[in-house]
């Protein structure tokens, strides 16, 4: 049994002999033996080795319960056992083993031939948990797992069922009081009174009255302070006038998890699950979801070679058998197991490049994908992200053709993020290569990546024109850059005029970047352009056009049996060149189009509604993407076209949408901007409900006067000292990844020698979601990250109690933010993202009316006229750490 931290590795023999081991020992000892681990890949991180052979307890768990969650830690899997949580590092090695015995002695019980027909698949693969699975499990009659589905697990997977589309909804409206009275009956009798809740409920319902005129849907912009409990609060309205009027409402939020956290809120709605199946979907982008057809062949690749390869896949099969949506990401695929598996793995089952073949694919009617979409039209509330509602309005419609009427945005401070994301364009070289293999699938190495031959040559098979029309797109689509084309460009001897296009892109950008690589690449502007780039644009231009117009034309012949009257195609064959033929046309007059305007305006002057610059992506240092971008100046423009004025009713609610600003109508003015309603030809209906907790007497906020900004050292003091005080349950903010990883080195070995955990974004081999579960079950555990952790982190309780920002975290000065700061009013705009951020990371802090927690900013420059940031009454201090930090711990609670 292995445990790592920073400056401890504990050994723990068969014998139950304990060693404390140095980081050099443990590799060294890792050559001849394989330890039991909890999380190989995080321990391999931490001893700083590439890797080695080890029984993973979470592959054990993934294996003996599938679909299901427990934190990646030993302690997390001891309090997903139902053991005894282990203290110390010593223990933590003693409970792996415990915890392997518990999850053995549950597969007895696991009757199923398919469990050891996978096991011994894993076996032949060399898994090394294979041999005690195999003999935890009943035993078989001889030949009988020969029966088993084993990997073919598709195999019991229930069809989907087509219904009668669904009739338009209705006009009825939901009242304030009505509204009031469904809030009180989701909360049920003898719930605690919340009035500022029952006032939320009935200023939203406003946004459920019919629509008096075309264009101005019925608008609400709702701020609700921590605590009012927003949720309910427009679920009540919502679900009223979805059941009135038999149609949906689709709820979206920022991030996936929020999207599961909004979900389990509505048990209260929904407490009969089965109704609750029916009446909620959790609606996702396609490329969220397992393509069973992926799956397939990569089983069938592995199943060819009894290699490592399998055990990833048996682990997986093991999943698909028990989950209840496909969703690989947030839904019920613990996150630690994409970790282990492989990002890029996991990745590659799903559909990313949109490469389905729908009807045409064996797995149709099973298909995680296609269940999805046909739920949530039936659905009452669709619960949806950001980015899929923008990304469908902007393509009109991904799926199917569903447009929803009403909408519930929370999280509302995100949507111009969202927006911006969704109607931006981008070329790049990575871009590029992706069309060139969806075009033209894996032309090396062992991709399994499908091209356009592979998914609609059938249906091109049948047609004379057709057919040459397909390989006259697949020769156009040769001017996209190949695999290596990176290395080329680098070079500056790129292959197709795309890519000589890239060298000169890049080359512009090393000549003309100011400022430094924040750890995220460098950028310059797009004009004036270099000798020779408006040439090299009006070259790929050219090319581009070309191969959209071959694009066309060849959906333009799939369409023709779709308007053939006298013979229709079958269903299902409408379906699948339906799909093909959307397919065709969104690559050629989106995405093509799309690049190629903006190729053809580098030669000309700007346009004041849009922003173009170029940028060198670099990962640690190293580029991965070289691009052209074109953004809105506002989003909220675009936005305002596509989603907000079709609909019928809007809310967009935030507990931080004003940020602060004493004057109602400025504040009001600046939210109206910051989300895009102000483009609405009516203003919107504007409610303010104030959180019912006590700041005053639960927080603190202290700006830390004598720490130098670029002295990492005293920086790394400063963050080790305040987390000390607080005891853990320390979240520090970074606005640059090259300082939390200097503050990480500096602070992780003190902070365990005071049995404090150190999560870190950037550094941790686990993903952002992961160590946000491990932060919010470990209650002394800290947590470093950066803008990601800031907006994404939601924990409630005693695990977040300090957060420390190691400097005011100001609108990065890129070339978009210049171009975007005299749209929304110029040097304010600065203060007000700035304070908004404040606010928002400071709104983390309380979440329950008995949390309490400290504020602190290593820099001292933060200006006083952003402490508005904070609530009216708040404690600010600007003192020294060392009365900071005497400060934290006597307000937490923790006397030295
Ligand atoms: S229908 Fe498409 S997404 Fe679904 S399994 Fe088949 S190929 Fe994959």
């Amino acid at each position: 049994m292995l445990v790592a931290g920073f400056r401890e590795v504990v050994w723990l023999s068969p014998e139950g002999e304990v060693e404390a081991l140095s980081a050099a020992e443990a590799r060294a000892r890792l050559e001849r033996e394989a330890p039991l681990v909890c999380h190989r890949r995080a321990v391999a991180r931490r001893l700083d080795t590439a890797g080695f052979a080890a029984l993973d307890l979470l592959e054990l768990f993934a294996f003996v319960r599938p679909a299901r969650f427990c934190v990646p830690t030993p302690r997390g899997l001891a309090a997903a056992l139902g053991l005894a949580p282990p203290a110390t590092m010593a223990e933590a090695a003693v409970a792996l083993a415990t915890a392997a015995r518990a999850l053995l002695q549950e597969l007895p019980a696991d009757a199923s031939l398919d469990a050891r027909a996978l096991a011994e698949a894993a076996d032949r693969g060399g898994w090394l948990w294979a041999p005690a699975v195999l003999a935890a499990l009943p035993p078989a009659e001889p030949g009988a797992v020969r029966r088993a589905a084993g990997l073919r697990v598709w195999q019991h997977l229930a069809e989907w069922q087509e219904r009668a589309p669904p009739p338009p909804a209705g006009n009825a409206p939901v009242s304030g009081e009505e509204a009031r009275r469904r809030l009180a009956a989701l909360l049920g009798e003898g719930a605690e009174a919340r009035p500022q809740q029952a006032d939320y409920a009935d200023g939203v319902a406003a946004a459920f009255a019919p629509r008096q005129r075309p264009d101005a849907p019925q608008a609400v912009l709702a701020e609700a302070g921590t605590g009012v409990g927003k949720t309910l609060g427009y679920v009540a309205p919502a679900s009223l006038w979805a059941e009135k009027n038999q149609g949906t409402v689709w709820i979206s939020t920022y991030t996936r998890n929020l999207q599961t956290q909004i979900a389990q809120e509505l048990d209260r709605l929904y407490p009969d699950p089965v109704q609750k199946r029916r009446r909620v979907v959790i609606r996702k982008g396609r490329e969220n979801f397992l393509c069973l057809l992926n799956y397939e062949d990569a089983a069938r690749a592995a199943a060819t070679r009894a290699t490592p390869s399998v055990a990833p896949l048996v682990l997986i099969a093991r999943w698909i058998a028990a989950t209840a949506s496909g969703d690989l990401v947030g839904g019920d695929f613990p996150g630690w197991l994409g970790e282990l598996i492989g990002r890029g793995r996991v990745g590659s089952l799903a559909d990313r490049r949109g490469e389905c073949i729908h009807s045409a694919c064996p797995h149709f009617r099973r298909c995680f994908v296609e269940k999805n979409v046909r739920a949530a039209r039936h659905a009452r509330l669709v619960v949806a992200n950001h980015a899929l509602v923008m990304a469908q309005a902007a393509l009109g419609g991904l799926d199917d053709a569903t447009v929803p009427t009403r909408y519930v945005f929370d999280e509302g401070h995100h949507l111009l993020e969202a927006a911006d994301a969704a109607f931006s364009v981008r070329l790049s070289g990575q871009e590029g290569r992706e069309l060139r293999r969806w075009l033209l699938g894996a032309e090396a190495g062992r991709s399994r990546a499908r091209g356009l031959q592979r998914r609609i040559g059938d249906l091109v098979g049948a047609d004379e024109d057709a057919g040459p029309a397909l390989i006259e797109a697949l020769v156009a689509a040769r001017i996209l850059p190949a695999d290596g084309w990176h290395q080329r460009i680098a070079d500056g001897r790129g292959a197709t005029s795309f890519e000589n296009f890239l060298a000169l892109v890049r080359r512009q950008v090393l000549a003309r970047a100011a400022g430094g690589d924040q750890g995220y690449g460098i950028e310059a502007e797009a004009r004036p352009p270099i000798d020779g780039l408006v040439d090299a644009a009006a070259r790929l231009a050219a090319g581009l056009d070309r191969l959209a117009e071959a694009l066309r034309r060849l959906a333009t012949l799939l369409r023709r049996p779709l308007e053939d009257a006298e013979n229709p195609p079958e269903p299902a064959m409408r379906l699948r060149l339906d799909a093909a033929v959307r397919g065709l046309e969104r690559r050629a007059d989106q995405q093509l189009a799309g690049w190629s305007a903006v190729l053809r305006d580098l030669g000309r002057e700007p346009r004041s509604e849009t922003v173009e610059w170029l940028a060198l992506d670099r990962i640690d240092g190293a580029d991965s993407d070289v691009a052209v971008n074109r953004s809105w100046v506002d989003p909220g423009i675009p936005f305002a076209e596509v989603v907000a004025k079709p609909a019928h009713g809007i809310v967009v609610t935030s507990a931080t949408l004003t940020d602060g600003e004493p004057e109602p109508e400025l504040a009001w003015a600046a939210a109206e901007a910051a989300t895009g309603l102000r483009h609405l030809s009516e203003r919107p209906r504007a409610a303010r409900i104030l959180s019912p907790f006590d700041y005053r007497a639960q927080t603190r906020v202290f700006i830390i006067t004598d720490i130098p900004r670029d002295d990492p050292g005293q920086s790394a003091a400063g963050f080790a000292a305040l987390m000390t005080a607080a005891r853990g349950g320390a979240l520090g903010l970074f606005t640059a990844i090259a300082r939390l990883k200097a503050v990480h080195q500096r602070i992780a070995a003190p902070l365990e020698a005071q049995g404090l955990l150190l999560l870190a974004q950037h550094v941790d081999a686990m993903a952002t979601a992961t160590l946000v579960d491990i932060f919010r079950a470990e209650e002394n555990s800290c947590l470093l990250g950066t803008d990601a952790v800031r907006d994404g982190i939601d924990v409630p309780g005693r695990s977040l109690r300090l957060i420390v920002f190691d400097r005011v975290p100001w609108p990065r000065p890129d070339i978009l933010h210049r171009a975007r700061r005299p749209v929304f009013g110029g040097a304010p705009y600065d203060d007000r993202v700035t304070r908004l951020r404040l606010r928002q990371a400071y709104g983390r802090l309380v979440r329950r009316a008995d949390d309490k927690g400290i504020f602190a900013i290593l820099d001292r420059a933060l200006p006083t006229r952003l402490l508005s940031a904070f609530p009216e009454g708040v404690p600010v201090r600007r003192l020294p750490l060392v009365a900071a930090v005497a400060e934290t711990a006597r307000f937490l609670g923790n006397p030295a």
